[in-house]
């Protein structure tokens, strides 16, 4: 269970990104967060990923108040998440195998099974053949799906996405939006920052919706049309 708490975040330089926002999303749930530009979709998932503070209130995953996890405690609170952000952020100078290896790497894994989990990964996302490239030899939508692999591969309890199917096209995105739910499937809690609102209405999952930085709608699965 992921519960926000009254949870603010006012920027260095005063900005407020996100004001008074209470919601929970329980295990094993998708849920979508979507609204404008700017309306703090990036900045409540940076909160859930520890890559922002909270300003005010409090965030909870399970029991776990994340306000009590030390800078020193993040990364092993980050090996719990499968990131996927807009601007992929692989490695440039590794291969597509070696950037999808890295969670396994992080969290201990041997390598037959490391192997093993990065091809079946891969070949989930149509990526097998690029397997030794480097990742600037793909296309942007190729780019992104390593991203995704990589996110998935080590089965986080919870993934949570940045606008990941901005830069694919209509077919690909909604490849994409169906591996998220085929994740949530095996029992991942995923929760997708995203603008595509028709997208988002095939999906038929929970929307909650901000508006500069306030939630304005949750809406449940039924109630998406
Ligand atoms: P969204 O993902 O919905 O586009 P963001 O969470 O990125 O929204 O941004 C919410 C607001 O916070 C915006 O007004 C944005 O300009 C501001 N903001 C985001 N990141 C920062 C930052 N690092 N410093 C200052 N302001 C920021």
């Amino acid at each position: 269970m992921i519960r926000f708490e009254q949870v603010a975040k006012r920027y260095a330089g005063g900005h407020e990104a996100l004001a008074d926002l209470s919601f929970q999303v329980p295990d094993g749930e998708m849920a979508f967060v979507t609204g404008h530009s700017g309306a703090g979709k990036s900045t409540l998932l940076k909160l859930i990923g520890l890559i922002e503070r909270p300003s005010h209130g409090t965030i909870r995953v399970d029991e776990r108040d994340l306000g009590k996890v030390r800078a020193s405690g993040v990364p092993k609170w980050r090996r719990q998440l499968g990131m996927v952000f807009q601007d992929h952020r692989l490695l440039m100078d590794r291969s597509v195998f070696d950037n999808v290896e890295l969670p396994l790497l992080i969290g201990g894994f041997a390598p037959a099974e490391r192997a093993r989990r990065v091809r079946a990964a891969l070949e989930k996302l149509g990526l097998a053949r690029y397997e030794r490239q480097l990742p600037a030899a793909l296309s942007t939508g190729e780019q992104q799906r390593v991203g995704i692999a990589r996110a998935i591969v080590a089965r986080p309890r919870i993934l949570i996405a940045d606008e990941p199917t901005g830069n694919l096209d209509p077919q690909l995105a909604l490849e994409i939006m169906g591996l998220f739910g085929e994740v949530q499937q095996q029992g991942t809690t995923v929760l997708v920052a995203s603008h595509d609102l028709p997208l988002i209405k095939r999906m038929r999952r929970r929307v909650i919706v901000l508006d500069h930085g306030r939630l304005v709608a949750d809406l449940a699965a039924e109630e998406v049309r």
